[in-house]
């Protein structure tokens, strides 16, 4: 079973700024962020409220 692909079957929406995320087909992590910048920002705005990331 390949797990990749069921979870990029799913939409995945950039948490930082509400955008939907492409995902790339095959194999590779699943993308959770826009791009590498707003997940950049979107941890460290996280680690500023006290969620350790
Ligand atoms: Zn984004």
């Amino acid at each position: 079973m390949d797990y990749t692909v069921g979870a990029k079957a799913l939409p995945v929406v950039c948490p930082h700024c509400d955008c939907p995320v492409p995902q790339k087909p095959g194999q590779g992590r699943v993308r959770l962020y826009c791009t590498p910048d707003a997940g950049k920002q979107y941890r460290r705005r996280l680690r500023a409220l006290g969620i350790p990331l």
